[in-house]
């Protein structure tokens, strides 16, 4: 599998991303389209006609808002007008879909848009197994897990600390971990370094990325507050990243 990390920053502009939330797995599957997702996609030369299927894990600006500038290309794409756009995301996708549509006007009624609202359902793609559980970051956050050919990949999106995680997690070759709190600014919505090491560690994953890191966190040495739980590789993730596994 390969990933490419279109955007792993925060909603502040600072750190090491001025994009948010944008992985993009083998090439066609993009999970969240936070600001400047749209411009990474442009600047990496990928097409959107290859995007077929989007996951999104919750609302937050910070992971949806360049939805609309991909969906207004894709229209304009005469010869992309025609082909389903899977959109992929927790229960409530219906109604945040159709207040997007609202703000973005009546041209967004003439795309094929499919809409699946999934909390513990399996789906599938061509080539792609996917499965997902609550997070418990919002009232219906989710995060993904992803298998093709006996290889795992997983991203929590926004989560707390969760069994649920661990689960879905365990014993895949890449996670990728939010990250966003120092041990100071916990909140019960968000990770720390140290608890996504954790998350590693009890899921046995091979490898940790360290994602979505606010300041006061890259103040400190994420790397090492995560290996004091977990002794696998990690990496901490950097905006146009590559990783093959
Ligand atoms: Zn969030
Ligand atoms: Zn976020």
């Amino acid at each position: 599998m390969h990933l490419t990390i279109l955007g792993c920053g925060t909603i502040l502009q600072q750190g090491t991303s001025a994009n948010c939330s944008g992985y993009l797995l083998d090439h066609n599957l993009l999970f969240d389209c936070g600001p400047g997702i749209w411009k990474a996609l442009y600047q990496h030369k990928i097409s959107i006609g290859h995007l077929n299927n989007i996951f999104l894990t919750h609302f937050h600006v910070d992971h949806t808002s360049d939805l609309g500038p991909l969906l207004l290309n894709r229209l304009l794409y005469s010869n992309l007008k025609e082909i389903p756009l899977n959109i992929i995301g927790p229960p409530g996708l219906r109604e945040w879909f159709s207040n997007l549509k609202t703000l973005l006007g009546r041209w967004s009624e003439d795309l094929a848009i499919n809409l699946n609202e999934i909390r513990n359902e399996p789906y599938q793609t061509a080539d792609h197994n996917i499965t997902c559980k609550y997070t418990g970051h919002t009232d219906n956050s989710i995060c993904y897990r992803v298998e093709k050919d006996g290889k795992s990949f997983f991203y929590s999106g926004d989560t707390g600390y969760s069994d649920n995680v661990i689960a879905l997690a365990t014993d895949c070759q890449l996670a990728v971990l939010e990250a966003s709190n120092s041990d100071k600014t916990h909140t019960k919505e968000h990770l720390t370094p140290h608890l996504a090491g954790k998350i590693a560690a009890r899921a046995g994953v091979q490898k940790l990325v360290l994602t979505h890191m606010y300041p006061e966190v890259l103040e400190g040495n994420p790397a090492k507050e995560a290996s004091s739980a977990f002794t696998g590789e990690i990496i901490l993730a950097q905006e146009g990243m590559a990783i093959d596994f």
